[in-house]
């Protein structure tokens, strides 16, 4: 294992059992023909964007059960329109791909993945280079008029956002809304018969960097699962599937996927 240079991780374990993983991981990668990898906020916090949940993810002065619910949306659209313009709207326009969102992107173009399945809706994996993209909750830099359907983009609602919340549409005056999955809302039925598809004709599943809590979203790694596939969990924290996955790698998905991935070539 020369040239990794892996450092101790901060979660404990020595520079011998990360390379283990690393190896570990690496094989099944070589191994696969078929790969889907499934990520969510963990994947991103290596891009400075905050998890709702594990370690780091603290939502303290907004209530995601308040600005991601279409209910409250509905209720009152300045609260999320005042958590975008405090906590979100540079966060998104400044992040840049991690070394892992990269990494997944090195994939696609080594014709090893099939498709990334993401419950992220910061267009991270775009950024990064990756084409194959099925955005299970959309996407949080376009947004879209409830009334008159007219599309706005990241840097339409910058403009208005600082003078003026909720953001209104300048054609209809209609109430302007991001393009993402609120709760209580269905998902896309296309975007989640393609990842079902990509799901059951897999033969490696990745998961990096979600609590899989979120339904129905979480469902396909049990489903990639049953269908023959083998599942890894790379997340800091444990998940409710650790105990059928292949592989559980706990630890920063930074420490381990790029460096599993550079040693395909
Ligand atoms: P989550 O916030 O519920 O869980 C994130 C998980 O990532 C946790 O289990 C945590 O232990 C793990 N994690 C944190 N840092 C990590 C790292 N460096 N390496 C590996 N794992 C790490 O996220 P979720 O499971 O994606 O689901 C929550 C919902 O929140 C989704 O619907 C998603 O749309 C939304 N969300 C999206 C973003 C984003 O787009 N970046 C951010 C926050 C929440
Ligand atoms: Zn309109």
């Amino acid at each position: 294992m020369a040239n990794l240079d892996a450092p101790d991780s901060p979660l404990g374990g020595t520079d011998e059992a990360v390379d283990g993983e690393i190896t570990a991981l690496n094989k099944l990668l070589d191994d696969a023909e078929r790969i889907v990898v499934f990520t969510g906020a963990g994947i991103s916090a290596e891009s400075g964007i905050a998890t709702y949940r594990g370690a780091g993810g603290m939502w303290t002065k907004y209530d995601p059960d308040k600005y991601a619910s279409i209910e409250y949306f509905r209720k009152d659209p300045s609260y999320y329109w005042s958590f975008f313009k405090e906590e979100r709207h540079v966060m998104m326009v400044k992040a840049v791909p991690s070394a892992s969102h990269r990494a997944v992107a090195d994939l696609e173009k080594q014709d090893r993945l099939s498709a990334v399945i993401t419950q992220n809706i910061d267009g991270l994996h775009h950024k990064a280079g990756s084409t194959r993209v099925l955005e299970l909750h959309g996407n949080t830099t376009r947004f879209y008029c409830t009334d008159c359907r007219a599309p706005y983009s990241i840097e339409d609602v910058a403009k208005i956002i600082e003078t003026q919340l909720p953001v209104l549409c300048t054609k209809c005056k209609g109430v302007v809304r991001p393009d993402v999955v609120l709760y209580g809302e269905m998902l896309p039925t296309d975007v989640i018969d393609e990842a079902h598809r990509e799901t059951q004709l897999c033969d490696l599943m990745i998961v990096i960097g979600s609590s899989l809590v979120v339904y129905p979203a979480a469902n396909l790694p049990y489903q990639a699962k049953l269908s023959g596939a083998k599942l890894v969990i790379i997340n800091i924290d444990t998940t409710p599937l650790d105990s059928v996955a292949n592989l559980n790698i706990h630890r920063s998905a930074g420490e381990v996927f790029p460096q599993a991935v550079a040693l395909l070539e």
